[in-house]
């Protein structure tokens, strides 16, 4: 178990929002933790830290990690890219079959820097969008090939996008006044909306 979230607001808001959100769902596993946000990449090892952080951004994707595949460190620690740092993403969950999804992506020149199950959902994306695949065929790709848990958010820099993936770990959507929530659990953003989506298996969301 973990936590992810992201938020994306229309109004620049402080990342410690954000962080704060994450150390919201800090209960379902915080072995390590990291975010974006900013155009920036941050992991730690240990527990949500909220000290000395400050800034605004407008997107923050964040997770705090229950590690499965690979060791506790801040390589393995969420977010993971794709090879070329455009597609970022956190993950819930486990995947049986990603050996061999990952030899796959490698076998096509794929560069992978952590141990996890999770960093082939960032060189998948990268893979099907050098295809000039739709984000929905990417998808519903992942929904036939990939075995074992997932919720997942993307987000892809270069198209200012969000997508949200779920099958078999929990996945909520809460719309804000200016802002989008997407979280493992309502508890990340029930201060500021009770308008809530519950995505269900084979579900995916795309904002942008
Ligand atoms: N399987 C992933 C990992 O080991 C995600 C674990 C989690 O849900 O925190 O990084």
């Amino acid at each position: 178990m973990c936590g992810i979230i992201a938020i994306i607001s229309s109004e620049p808001f402080d990342v410690l929002e954000g962080l704060g959100r994450l150390k919201r769902m800090e209960y379902r596993g915080y072995d390590s933790y990291g975010f974006f946000s900013d155009g920036k990449i941050y992991k730690k090892v240990g527990k949500i830290d909220l000290d000395g952080l400050n800034g605004k951004t407008r997107i923050f994707v964040g997770h705090t990690r229950w590690a499965t595949h690979g060791g506790v460190n801040e390589i393995n620690a969420h977010p993971h890219l794709d090879c070329t740092g455009n597609i970022v993403i956190v993950h819930n969950g486990t995947i049986d079959n990603y050996r061999e999804l990952r030899e796959d992506l490698k076998n096509r020149g794929h560069v992978f820097r952590s141990e996890t199950d999770s960093e082939i959902f960032a060189h998948w994306f990268e893979e099907g969008l050098k295809d000039k695949r739709s984000i929905r065929d990417i998808v519903l790709d992942i929904f036939e090939k990939f075995k074992g848990t997932y919720a997942v958010i993307v987000y892809i820099k270069d198209l200012n996008k969000l997508v949200a993936i779920k099958n078999g770990s929990p996945l909520v959507v809460g719309l804000g006044k200016d802002k989008i929530f997407i979280a493992s659990d309502v508890y990340a953003f029930l201060d500021e909306t009770q308008e809530v989506i519950i995505l269900d298996d084979y579900e995916f969301l795309e904002i942008g």
